[in-house]
């Protein structure tokens, strides 16, 4: 119950903290507060409901958790999970590259895009854009757009407090922009995964939500073709897909998934009359 007590306090004390920063709460989080206000003044008017109002908390809480697992969701703030549609002329789409940069994958990943004339967003992690500069710069070079994917990519990210959630993402905000000179403008939760302390932190540091339409799963599955054809059934005009250059899963003759996919991917948009372009462009 202390921990409970003290969770709370954070996550109110920081909404307050945090509207005077630009940021306003999504209707969950208001809904959620109504929640504990409620039960807490009917566990005081009569003590005997407790176990329901101890019930409807924690349900309250289950909501808050699946929003947070939810990747595409926007229950918990603004996220993209497709671009607006242009004004009509013709389609495009947004290629995302996350988990690099690679020493291996990415130097051919940028050597496809050339080939195709593409641009795409790189999703990186900010301890890697420190470890190769040098890559990090031939991104941008390229044509193409570094965004904020947190510092070291932690698997337990989405159960950091606000502390550690926003230390993760201003540190690779500063490294990334003190190595290529362009900040990032979006940043994607490792494995799309959050809590509600995030909406504001990103508020905080100008930065949006970015989740995708559609992902290949491509640092599980060593099948090529399955992942291509998850990112291509159906290709349409605003979609936003996800791949990896780093942590890439590799065929069955050892090759990443991604050299085996992208290649598809960029003649499957060409057919279909789709650009790609990043996202800040896009927007
Ligand atoms: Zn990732």
């Amino acid at each position: 119950m202390g921990d409970l007590v003290q969770t709370l306090g954070e996550l109110f004390g920081f909404a307050i903290r945090m509207s005077g920063q630009g940021w306003s709460p999504p209707p969950l989080l208001y809904a959620s507060a109504a929640v504990h206000l409620g039960a807490a003044a009917a566990t005081l008017l009569r003590p005997r409901v407790w176990p329901w109002a101890l019930g409807a908390v924690a349900a309250n809480h289950l909501v808050l958790a699946a929003a947070g697992l939810w990747p595409r969701s926007q229950l918990l703030g603004p996220n993209l999970i497709r671009l607006p549609l242009g004004d009509g002329a013709s389609g495009r789409a947004a290629i995302t590259i996350d988990d690099g940069p690679d020493p291996e994958v990415t130097p051919r990943v940028l050597m496809q895009l050339a080939e195709h004339g593409a641009r795409a967003t790189f999703f990186c992690v900010g301890e890697r854009v420190e470890r190769y500069p040098g890559l990090a710069r031939e991104i941008v070079a390229g044509g193409h757009d570094i965004e904020n994917h947190s510092q070291r990519h932690r698997h337990n990210f989405s159960l950091l407090g606000p502390a550690g959630m926003s230390a993760e993402i201003s540190r690779a905000q500063a490294g990334i922009e003190r190595v290529t000179g362009i900040a990032p403008r979006f940043f994607r939760a490792p494995a799309g995964l959050r809590n509600p302390f995030l909406d504001p932190i990103l508020a905080r540091l100008g930065l949006r939500l970015a989740a995708w339409t559609r992902r290949g799963f491509d640092t599980v599955n060593p099948d090529a073709e399955a992942v291509l054809r998850r990112l291509t059934r159906p290709l349409g005009n605003g979609d936003i897909l996800l791949l990896h250059d780093g942590n890439a899963a590799r065929t069955r003759n050892g090759k990443p998934v991604i050299l085996e996919v992208l290649p598809r991917l960029l003649d499957a948009l060409a057919e279909k009359r789709l650009r790609p372009v990043t996202l800040r462009s896009a927007l």
